[in-house]
């Protein structure tokens, strides 16, 4: 069993943006949802586990290894998908592969063969190594960039906003992949979408500006909701009043016209009905409550 442990890790940039706030987690083997909405801090602390940026406190150990302070052995142990693995060259899937392995350290031929191979396979790429990967779908692209983050057996696997740009079968592949992947590795899959952690992790955190707002599993973050969340249609003017007035977690059209959740501790009348929570609710209740409301 791998273990990540990570005790509160800071970062603020030259500008004064405070990208990562007193952030602590630890994570076992598995899939590990880390929830939050754009500019929450999550690539940052992508970038911060990944050694590619220094944080300005607090500590991150893989295992017996110290993140910040031996990069280099963490680098061995680490696959990263980043958010912008896009840009590929004209060569086959089985050459970039191959690159990759060799980057990676893996200097003989022949394992390096049969690494490649072996990947292709595992993502389903194999029919597919002599097709150059700029003409590749969105998602075919995505399984390259986790067959290279495969390379070299893990123990860590760091994956960016991967599913942005994928339509729903590929959507769906691709999830079936990373659960497949999670088993036997630390697997951080960073979204801004609440069906990819849905979905995927039995464990899960939500962060924004910084800090992290909610750590567990996806169950019982929607169990601490029961019976709190009360929904009702309202006419677009009314908004303001109710937000004004309620703590409003999200609001929705439906049929063209807002429909609001609010989050109670007491059962709410008028109108409102009590609904059964669900992961969005948790997100929409965790970040909104950060800042404007309560
Ligand atoms: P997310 O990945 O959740 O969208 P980011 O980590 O990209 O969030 O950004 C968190 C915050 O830090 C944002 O306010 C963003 O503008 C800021 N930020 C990100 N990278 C830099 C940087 N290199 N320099 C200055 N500010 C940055």
């Amino acid at each position: 069993m791998n273990k990540l442990i990570i005790k509160n890790v800071s970062k603020t940039y030259p500008n004064g943006v405070k990208a990562l706030d007193d952030v602590s987690l630890e994570l076992e083997n598995g899939l590990f949802g880390l929830l939050g909405p754009n500019g929450a801090g999550k690539s940052s602390f992508m970038r911060t586990l990944s050694a590619l940026q220094e944080a300005d406190s607090g500590s991150a150990m893989l295992n017996e290894i110290d993140i910040f302070k031996t990069p280099t052995e963490l680098r061995k142990v680490l696959g990263y998908l980043p958010q912008e693995f896009g840009v590929y060259p004209r060569i086959t899937a089985e050459q970039l592969l191959n690159h990759m392995a060799v980057l990676k350290g893996i200097t003989k031929a022949s394992e390096r063969k049969e690494e490649v191979n072996y990947l292709l396979n595992k993502v389903n790429l194999y029919e597919k190594r002599n097709k150059s990967v700029k003409g590749f779908s969105g998602g075919m692209k995505q399984r390259v960039g986790i067959a290279q983050a495969l390379i070299g057996n893990p123990k860590l696997i760091i994956v960016d906003e991967p599913t942005a740009g994928l339509d729903p079968g590929e959507r769906n592949r691709f999830y079936n992949l990373l659960a497949d992947v999670g088993e036997e590795v630390v697997v951080i899959l960073s979204t801004h979408i609440v069906e990819d952690v849905k979905e995927l992790c039995t464990k899960m955190a939500v962060m924004n500006e910084g800090k992290i707002l909610y750590q567990g599993t996806p169950n019982n973050a929607i169990e601490e909701l029961e019976g709190k969340v009360f929904q009702k249609m309202v006419e677009r003017k009314e908004l303001n009043e109710y937000a004004d007035n309620f703590s409003v977690i999200s609001n929705k059209m439906v049929g063209g016209k807002p429909v609001i959740h609010v989050y109670s501790d007491e059962k709410l009348g008028d109108g409102f009905e009590m609904v059964k929570p669900d992961l969005e609710d948790v997100f929409f209740s965790k970040i909104n409550t950060s800042h404007k409301l309560v």
